[in-house]
């Protein structure tokens, strides 16, 4: 008799009942339908290549005026005047994460109603299969008694929402396992909106007995913390998840010219009253140095040293502790050039443009992520959306809801979500998922004994397709 292998019976098992079944949204993403977001820019003398990259940034126009003088734009506008240009990087920290006015700080729209929508917004399935890797990690690594679940950039909380109704369908595998839940979120809004999705609201802020910010219990009784720094959470078994937020981390911009490389820069517009452009530093600095690899060939770079700091922390406590860190992400292989983009209202949006009041993002460089992680753990990946789900059992899962609804209406929406997410034209090809896990989950620890080890590795789910045997 053929034999399910085990995350099949898994599946099955977590996600038998139909579980919440409500339609989502499935508006506009936060990623450029596009061949290419933004033109790349070729070498040219400073003052041209500020002006196309300037007018590259692109977007549509706006109601209010191209001008519109927003309180982070006053802010940056004096910090210019007594300072001189900023990176990118600094102009994009600021615009994103400022503690009074930055987008995620007061607006985060994550949703319909928002600036963008996500692959969990869309679907309840994609946290579900999510939430199933990790059982499926945990029974790999032997059940450990303990684990910690550390979601980077949690957004609305709904991915971990979706994670822990696994977690609680799944109850009798993992009731004797000490789950808790760490959230690292530097947004009070947005950690608001989690606690009220997580708990209820029923939340104690600035817990003496504790580094994190805010506490609670989830609804299934599973304790929940808040951090700014993923340094503030403490040490221990832990599985990682970074969706869509490597994508938000600041990042610097080079441009290779005939004198060599160069940083883009942000500056007042001269020409304009209360408008900034890209400029090109005159000559090149410790970054263009620090960052630029000799053997690169593009003449556009973008680098997130935030996004290697973050990824080597995990890949040192991974090393340290056990674990597994999930990232799931538009990106490139270190093949993409200028990705730098805006987006309000689920369109494109000047980047210079009113800044705090629209998203920023670039695309995450995945093989920068893979180096930085420096060996301490091996790495999995990227591969495409579309890929990670089908061997997650997607097909299996839409089945099992189509089956348990009765009205058409909501078979047409699981559909919808279902193209939305697994469309190589949606987000099917363009989000990536890529994996950290401790060398001994993929080698054998006695590999070198001879005849070979009689029990293999479980194959990591998601990453291969496990075939019927
Ligand atoms: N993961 C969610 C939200 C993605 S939006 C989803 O896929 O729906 C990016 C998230 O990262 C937001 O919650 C934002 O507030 C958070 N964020 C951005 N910069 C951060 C930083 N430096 N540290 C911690 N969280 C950050």
């Amino acid at each position: 008799m053929a034999l399910l292998p085990a995350r099949r019976l898994l599946l099955a098992a977590a996600l038998g009942p139909a579980g919440r079944r409500l339609p989502r949204h499935h508006g506009n993403l936060r990623l450029p339908l596009l061949p290419e977001p933004l033109s790349s820019p070729s070498p040219l003398p400073a003052a041209v290549a500020a002006a196309r990259l300037s007018s590259g940034a692109g977007g549509e126009p706006e109601a209010e005026g191209p001008n519109r003088a927003t309180a982070m734009l006053r802010h940056l506008l004096l910090k210019l005047r007594a300072t001189g240009p900023v990176t990118v990087a600094e102009y994009m920290r600021e615009a994103l994460t400022n503690p009074g006015q930055g987008y995620y700080t007061r607006r985060g729209g994550i949703g319909e109603t928002g600036d963008f929508v996500t692959s969990p917004e869309i679907s309840q399935v994609f946290g579900e299969l999510i939430g199933i890797w990790y059982i499926s990690e945990w029974i790999a690594a032997g059940k450990p008694k303990v684990f910690q679940l550390v979601e980077l950039g949690p957004g609305r909380g709904t991915l971990t929402d979706d994670i822990l109704r696994v977690f609680n369908q799944l109850a009798s595998l993992i009731s004797k396992c000490d789950v808790s839940i760490h959230l690292v979120e530097v947004s009070p809004k947005l950690s608001e909106t989690q606690a009220q999705m997580l708990t209820g609201g029923k939340v104690q802020a600035n817990p003496k007995d504790n580094s994190a910010y805010m506490k609670g219990i989830s609804k299934t009784g599973i304790p929940i913390f808040w951090y700014r720094d993923i340094q503030d959470v403490p040490l221990g078994y832990s599985f990682y998840l970074a969706h869509e937020f490597f994508d938000a981390l600041p990042i610097h911009k080079f441009q290779r010219t005939e004198k060599g490389w160069r940083e883009v820069l942000v500056d007042i517009d001269p020409e304009v009253p209360d408008q900034l452009r890209f400029v090109l530093s005159p000559s090149s600095t410790p970054a263009t140095e620090y960052f630029i690899q000799p053997e690169e060939r593009r003449d556009h770079v973008e680098v997130c040293p935030e996004a290697g700091v973050i990824i080597q922390r995990l890949a040192c406590r991974i090393e340290k502790d056990g674990g597994a860190a999930l990232v799931a992400d538009y990106g490139h292989d270190g093949t993409k050039t200028d990705t730098f983009r805006g987006f309000r209202n689920h369109r494109l949006h000047d980047v210079l443009r009113a800044p705090g009041t629209a998203d920023l993002t670039a695309d995450v460089d995945f093989s920068y992520l893979r180096k930085m992680t420096e060996g301490r753990t091996a790495t999995l990946g990227p591969i495409t959306q579309r890929e990670f789900l089908k061997n997650m059992g997607i097909d299996l899962r839409l089945q099992v809801l189509l089956q348990n609804s009765c009205d058409t209406a909501t078979q047409e929406q699981l559909r919808h979500s279902y193209d939305m997410l697994m469309n190589p034209k949606k987000m099917g090809d363009c989000f990536n998922f890529f994996a950290l896990l401790p060398h001994h989950r993929l080698v054998h620890p006695d590999k070198e004994q001879k005849p070979e080890p009689k029990s293999p590795l479980p194959p990591i789910a998601g990453f291969s397709e496990l075939l019927l045997k």
